[in-house]
């Protein structure tokens, strides 16, 4: 089944009694009893289907588990409470039973490189960095760190490099590590890594997949392989998202397909037009035919689409002029996150990457005049609108 069905299928319907519900009711409880004692001990026992306590599994999130790991091609997942907390579930299974060390790509989402270097280095864990688009770099660091996994996001932010993980995944099992995709960027219309030999992905369910800015979410995806150990780990950690949430993201992927389309398509009009426009020096987009790595974007993301985000440097301005555009904006959001149905707009330098010392940042690229715009699903005529009379204020 093409994706665009499962979005709205996988995971519903399951018979109650003599009835099904079309959608997955919310399951508001956190323990679940039987009527001979007998039955609550086979379903421990996983002998029977059936749930004991929430923790363990719980009809709702179930459901949505199910639909995520259709989504991605997997054939388990886990729904947590946030993406930071999938992203900690997949590297402690990754090291489990493993020297405790990873590669991770240098430009990633700020509390990954935190988690890494402030949470688990200190507890011994080798942390190393190399850039995944510099194959030869990361081979070099690969074959120097021998590490147990690679930590990796297919579309970088802010400046939108697109990494080649199917290269990279390949070198990574050559040397035995195992490879993580954070794939909230790219969302599974764009790209499935599990099919591409990619061993555990995660998602900032909070982004595209819920998308509409109404709940924190987080998914881990992965194969067979993975089944025994990723249950335990959860069952012992706990990180598990609540039914309400669970009910609520279900019902934002039914839409996620066609939101990517328009958000994927809006974002290529709104790239061409700021090119064009005298206010804006410099352009980032995955799609534009002169971005870095254009081919590898051809290479691996679906149906012609090159993702909902762009970002662009205005011209002549600094921090006062920046300020003074993301106020001047009416109807695109500015709020720090990204995915929603809505347009939002973020100032790197002073939110995702506001803890780099400024040097850093240019060093980066990221410079104090760069914005960065994640396309929501309005007409596009009416998000250009609003971004021409805030680039003229
Ligand atoms: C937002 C985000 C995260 C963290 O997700 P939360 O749901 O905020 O915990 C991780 N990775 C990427 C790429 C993100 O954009």
């Amino acid at each position: 089944m093409k994706i665009d069905t499962l979005a709205v299928h996988a995971g519903d319907r399951k018979k109650l009694g003599n009835y099904v519900p079309s959608t997955t009711p919310v399951y508001g409880t956190s323990s679940f009893f039987y009527e001979r004692t007998e039955d609550l001990d086979r379903v421990f026992n996983e002998e029977i289907e059936g749930h004991g306590y929430s923790r363990y599994g719980n009809p709702t999130t179930a459901a949505l588990e199910e639909l995520l790991a259709r989504l991605e091609g997997g054939d388990l997942a886990v729904a947590t409470t946030s993406g930071m907390s999938a992203i900690h579930l997949a590297l402690i299974s990754a090291m489990t039973d493993r020297r405790r060390s990873v590669l991770c790509a240098k430009v990633m989402y700020g509390q990954s490189i935190t988690l890494l270097t402030n949470i688990l280095g200190p507890t011994g864990v080798d942390i190393s960095f190399a850039e995944p688009c510099d194959l030869d770099e990361f081979e070099q660091v690969l074959a120097k760190e021998k590490p147990s996994c690679v930590l990796l996001e297919p579309v970088s932010n802010p400046l939108l490099r697109v990494a080649p993980i199917d290269r990279i995944t390949t070198l990574a099992h050559e040397h035995g590590a195992s490879v993580i995709v954070d794939n909230t960027f790219a969302t599974p219309v764009l790209l499935r890594p599990l099919e591409l030999g990619v061993d555990l992905v995660v998602h900032s369910m909070t982004k595209y997949l819920a998308g509409h800015g109404d709940l924190m979410g987080g998914a881990l995806v992965a194969c067979e392989e993975w089944r025994q150990l990723i249950t335990v780990l959860t069952r012992t950690l706990g990180p598990n998202i609540g039914p309400f949430e669970a009910y609520l993201a279900m019902r934002g992927i039914k839409t996620l397909p066609l939101r990517i389309e328009r958000q994927c398509q809006n974002a290529c009009h709104i790239a061409a037009w700021l090119k064009a426009h005298p206010r804006v020096k410099r352009v980032y987009f995955p799609g534009d035919p002169e971005h870095p790595d254009i081919e590898t974007s051809r290479r691996l993301f679906r149906r012609d689409l090159f993702g909902g985000m762009v970002s662009f440097e205005i011209k002549d301005a600094g921090r006062q002029e920046v300020f003074a555009f993301m106020d001047a904006l009416r109807m695109i959001v500015p709020a720090t996150t990204l995915g929603d149905v809505h347009s939002l707009m973020l100032y790197p330098a002073i939110s995702s990457h506001r803890d780099l010392a400024p040097k850093h940042r240019e060093r980066l690229g990221i410079r104090d005049n760069l914005v960065r715009l994640s396309a929501g699903i309005e007409a596009v005529e009416d998000i250009e609108a609003d971004l021409d009379q805030a680039l003229k204020r």
